[in-house]
């Protein structure tokens, strides 16, 4: 029988390094290229208007792609099950093809897609290459269960060796693209184009200017860049850039959002900053894993979600601890909007809404203050906050840092007996307070001395630089002195009341606890 394929973009939008994609073209008579608005997919069912945004032009470029080459990329709309159903009937195809989804959230779609695939004889072929390993390979590896400690992580990945080397991009030569008839394309509710946000009812509701373009081509370009810069600190003789100074204020550099929606492949970001290390020091191994330290982070978060469908909440989560978080709405909102009268925390929270994007320190500093460091509210509030708004927002990495950084796994170095504090954090990251400026205009003009800190602006200085506290700019609505005391004795007390510490929580050394709060060695004892 002659092969009629689809590939079915979900994640991994990008023809380079896409395994899946190039069994779907192999030997096949007819190839469709299809991305399904289900509602759930990529991550669309918490979503802002931001990551749509990103998520809108990561189709178009794999829209132009295509178009280049004759065909589309058909976006449709429905049920997956319910499409390939049809797919089948009316364009008789056998075969579909996609990235492996391996988050447990994704479950139930594929499990559906793949029980279906069966009764209806079309092959299914799913590949790995979202991840650098195969997370279940690491799970059986482990025995069963996944590695409950990064450290453990490593050793487990160690043994299974390197991550496999991108494969070559697909050759559209003898490809013959399938076409989809105007009653079809009614059938499967084809959308005329790549629909836009706001044809998919999301709108502009708090000032979003989205500052990171989605898609391929510009995740490619912005690698180039990014290589560069690891390039410099390679020849001065230091690797992690991206962590070792964090820049609030220069130009984007995040690779983030690129990798969540897999416009750029996890395994070209690895090998190339590896290849750029090898080609420098011609012959010496990089250090292990640590030249891409932060893509084990997001490899061990998956792994740990693979067979955890309760990993975003604490409720049936086993590697959760329950802690007795209070509710307060009005707390919530003055946090979520960027309203806390501290201007450091408010400035990532406006950020955040506005550019869809946050650096690592900044949410770490955002996401204390939420929980066990000021406000003790549940972490899974604010994971809700960050799915809504990021456009990198990862259910498995996502829930896995707010658990650490919430004390609800993985940490015991922090303990709360040190938190991070809203006002030292901030000054020593971004001594200058411009980046404070930049978000929270209300205080733009106070003296620095006071930026960080405006409550203690006597009035005449306020007045001088037209922000009165608690008229133009909030006052604040805790004071972290005293709340953090309280926070920190509860958390003793939830300590105390555990039987026995749980296995995941403990960091294997003091140093995982600096890599991943990635704080500058320099203040990493003065900011908590
Ligand atoms: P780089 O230093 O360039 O890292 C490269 C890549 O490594 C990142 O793009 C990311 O894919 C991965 N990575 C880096 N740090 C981590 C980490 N701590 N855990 C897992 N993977 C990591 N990252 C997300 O990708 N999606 C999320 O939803 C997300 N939510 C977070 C929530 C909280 C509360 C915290 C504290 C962190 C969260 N992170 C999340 C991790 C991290 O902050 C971002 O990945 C990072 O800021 C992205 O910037 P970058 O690309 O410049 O990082
Ligand atoms: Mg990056």
């Amino acid at each position: 029988m002659p092969k009629v394929s689809v590939h079915w973009f979900r994640h991994g939008l990008r023809i380079h390094d896409n395994p899946a994609l190039l069994e779907s073209i192999k030997d096949a008579e007819k190839f469709y290229a299809v991305f399904i608005h289900d509602g759930e997919t990529a991550g669309t069912k918490i979503t802002g208007y931001n990551r749509l945004y990103y998520l809108t032009e990561a189709l178009n470029d794999l829209d132009s792609h295509f178009r280049e080459l004759g065909s589309q990329l058909f976006v449709l709309k429905g049920e997956p099950t319910e499409i390939i159903k049809i797919l089948h009937k009316e364009a008789g195809i056998n075969c579909i093809t996609f990235e492996q989804d391996c988050e447990a959230i994704w479950n139930k779609r594929d499990n559906a897609v793949h029980h279906l695939c069966k009764e209806l004889g079309i092959e299914l072929v799913e590949r790995i290459s979202h991840t650098l390993w195969n997370p279940f390979e690491i799970i059986e590896s482990n025995g069963g269960q996944p590695p409950l400690t990064y450290e453990m992580f490593l050793q487990v990945a160690q043994a299974l060796g390197p991550p496999p080397r991108p494969c070559p991009n697909p050759e559209w030569d003898n490809i013959m693209f399938g076409e989809i008839s105007d009653e079809l394309a009614k059938k499967l509710k084809l959308y005329p184009h790549v629909p836009t946000p706001e044809e998919l009812g999301y709108t502009q509701d708090c000032g979003e200017s989205p500052v990171y373009v989605g898609g391929e081509h510009a995740a490619l370009a912005h690698l180039e860049d990014r290589l560069r810069v690891e390039e410099d600190a390679f020849e001065d003789g230091y690797i992690l850039p991206n962590q070792v100074n964090p820049d609030l204020l220069g130009p984007p550099m995040s690779m983030s959002g690129a990798l969540r929606f897999g416009c750029l492949s996890v395994r070209k970001f690895y090998w190339d900053i590896h290849n750029v290390y090898f080609k420098l020091y011609k012959g010496e191994p990089p250090p292990s894993h640590s030249l891409t330290a932060q893509l084990i982070w997001r490899e061990f978060f998956y792994c740990m979600s693979a067979n955890n469908p309760n990993y975003d909440q604490m409720k049936g989560n086993p590697i959760c601890i329950d802690i007795p978080w209070y509710t307060n709405e009005d707390h919530l909102t003055a946090w979520e909007e960027g309203q806390t009268g501290y201007p450091f925390i408010d400035a990532c929270m406006r950020q955040l809404r506005k550019e869809g994007w946050i650096h690592h320190v900044c949410r770490t500093a955002v996401a204390c203050f939420l929980t066990r460091g000021d406000l003790w509210i549940s972490w899974e509030s604010g994971l809700k906050v960050f799915y809504k708004y990021l456009i990198d927002a990862d259910w498995s990495v996502s829930a896995g840092n707010w658990m650490w950084v919430s004390s609800s796994a993985f940490e015991r170095q922090l303990d709360c007996s040190t938190c991070i504090c809203p006002v030292n954090y901030g000054r020593a990251i971004e001594p200058t307070g411009d980046y404070i400026r930049r978000y929270v205009p209300e205080v733009a003009r106070l003296p620095q001395e006071y930026i960080f800190e405006p409550w203690k602006a006597p009035l005449k200085v306020q007045e001088r630089a037209k922000c009165i506290i608690g008229q133009d700019y909030p006052q604040r609505i805790v004071i972290h002195e005293e709340v953090s005391r309280v926070n920190r004795k509860m958390m003793k007390d939830v300590s105390q009341r555990l039987k026995a510490v749980p296995p995941h929580c403990c960091p294997s050394s003091s140093e995982e606890t600096k890599t991943f709060l990635r704080l500058p060695k320099s203040c990493f004892h003065n900011v908590l």
